[in-house]
């Protein structure tokens, strides 16, 4: 007799459901236990997983491996392509090791939800294999959360309060040890190394090198805890004051590893309540703040549990699936090279084209504006993020991108735009995070960074320059778009849409 542990987006020994329990169980039962992962690379690429999202994703499996065989333990990685390759080769594996339970932590998009469903079927109907599954990627797990009428919260701000009254009557167990996974001898782990493929995409392809080295992001599951512990103790008190802006590195940087599931929010919020007894009440400005994100993650993740339409690619406000959008190739280009001419978009594009994040506020400044200015739709962003980020997650990417332009629950007003320039005079007032990534602009002084145009025409000129001349350095674009003329006529379409249905 034998239990298994399923690995997906959980890939860690702490806190983790799915291993304490199957741990626990066995050592009772004197039960062996064995643990699986089954990357599906055609899923996760048609996911849009990015290749460097990939390669932090392989780096922890491998480390967990290792993890796993000094504990005595053999974690078994079969590379699958598709979801629907699961049910078989689990169900196969199941037979050959004589497996009674399975154990796994549960996902809430669409396709992950359907591959659980018909891992399940097979398993308890075909072979008579326990199935136990767990929420040991969120705080409350999505069914726990109704307003009056029984419905799921479709705004924040009361989805927060109730959030937290959830916690404040359950409480949050303190992290399990990972000392609760048994020692069974020595074991053995080759790492594995697999390529994600690459399939041809939905939108224009911007001719920029694609990353596909996570090496700046550590790996392991110790040292990533560390580094959370880290920031809560020295820097989660000035988040509030420092998270919006860019220059400085004021906020986590640990949202890859929420998204592998290398950290949980359960470590995390158990790390914020050491700070008050009263937790998750009583903390000072900066840890509530830094709480309310986490609370983000898990408002995006229930909203796809309860609206899966919104993984078919549907607008949450479902009448802006008729928007025009203009969808203008060259224009669409110019924002995923970082050349539109408007420095603070410009720098965020880049830093994330050569890192592969990028800070929350330019987020939500480059997504107004290629959607708000350009009049492109938001998911070729949506798309364009995800194929990048490290820590492209489809519940927060879609919902910052519905957040953005205005189609989503809880949006944005689509009256509100933002406007590029005074959002880079307020957020990067010195130019700082503008002069780290546009090279062209390094010399600007801060009177004219976020509006280098008539400066730059100026110095050409008394260098004797034409533009033409200039080889050494590329010349700085001009802005793409008039942005008032933009934003009154979005303002007006989407109005005119809004009010045809
Ligand atoms: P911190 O500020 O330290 O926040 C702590 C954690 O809370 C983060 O690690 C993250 O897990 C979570 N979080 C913070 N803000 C949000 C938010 N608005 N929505 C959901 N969760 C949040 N986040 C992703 O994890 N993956 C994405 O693909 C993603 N795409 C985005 C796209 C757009 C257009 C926008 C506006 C936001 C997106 N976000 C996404 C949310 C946010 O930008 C990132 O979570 C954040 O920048 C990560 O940096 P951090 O770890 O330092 O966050």
């Amino acid at each position: 007799m034998a239990r298994l542990v399923w690995f997906r987006q959980d890939l860690r020994l702490l806190d983790n459901d799915a291993v304490l329990q199957a741990c626990q169980h066995a050592n009772e039962e004197r039960d062996k236990v064995f643990f699986i992962a089954m990357p599906t690379l055609q899923q996760y690429a048609q996911h849009n997983w990015s290749p460097l999202k990939w390669d932090l994703y392989q780096r922890q499996l491998n480390s967990l491996g290792a993890d796993l065989a000094e504990l005595g333990h053999s974690l078994e990685i079969i590379k699958l392509d598709w979801f629907a390759d699961c049910e078989n080769a689990i169900a196969e594996f199941c037979r050959t090791n004589d497996i009674t339970d399975i154990y796994f932590n549960r996902e809430y998009v669409f396709d992950e939800i359907k591959r659980d469903e018909r891992v399940t079927q097979k398993l308890e109907h075909n072979l008579n294999i326990k199935v136990h599954s767990f929420d040991s990627n969120l705080l409350v797990p999505p069914e726990c959360i109704k307003n009056g009428k029984g419905e799921y919260y479709k705004v924040f701000t009361p989805f927060f309060r109730v959030w937290r009254k959830y916690i404040r009557e359950h409480g949050v167990a303190a992290p399990y040890n990972r000392a609760s996974v048994k020692s069974s001898g020595v074991a053995n782990f080759s790492a594995v190394n697999f390529s994600l493929p690459t399939i041809s995409s939905d939108i224009p392809e911007a001719d920029i090198p694609i990353l596909n080295d996570s090496e700046a992001w550590p790996i392991g599951e110790a040292l990533i805890r560390r580094n959370a512990q880290r920031f809560v103790r020295e820097q989660v008190q000035d988040y509030k004051a420092r998270r919006d802006t860019p220059a400085v590195e004021g906020t986590s940087k640990l949202s890859a590893y929420f998204e592998i599931g290398a950290l949980s929010p359960r470590v995390a919020a158990h790390l914020l309540q050491k700070a008050s007894p009263e937790f998750p009440e009583g903390l000072d400005d900066g840890a509530h703040t830094w709480l309310s994100e986490l609370a983000w993650r898990e408002f995006y993740q229930h909203l796809l549990f309860h609206e899966p339409r919104l993984a078919k690619g549907e607008p949450f406000q479902a009448e802006q699936a008729a928007f025009p959008w203009r969808n203008d190739r060259d224009e669409f280009l110019a924002w995923c090279e970082g050349c539109t001419g408007f420095p603070i978009v410009d720098a965020g594009m880049r830093q994330l084209n050569e890192t592969g994040w990028m800070h929350n506020r330019v987020r939500m400044i480059v997504a107004s504006f290629l959607v708000k200015d350009l009049h492109i739709n938001w998911q070729w962003g949506e798309t364009y993020f995800m194929q990048r980020l490290i820590d492209g997650s489809f519940p927060a990417n879609n919902g910052g991108w519905q957040w953005s332009a205005g189609t989503g629950t809880d949006a944005a007003p689509y009256f509100r735009v933002f406007n590029p320039t005074s959002q880079g005079e307020k957020f990067d007032p010195d130019g700082h995070y503008i002069r780290k990534w546009v090279a062209e602009l390094k010399d600007v002084p801060n009177k004219y960074i976020h509006n280098p145009h008539a400066y730059l025409r100026e110095q050409t000129k008394q260098a004797g320059m034409f533009a033409d001349d200039v080889k050494s350095e590329r010349l700085y674009p001009k802005p793409i778009v008039d942005h008032k003329k933009a934003r009154e006529s979005f303002i007006q379409t989407f109005k005119q849409v809004k009010n045809n249905n």
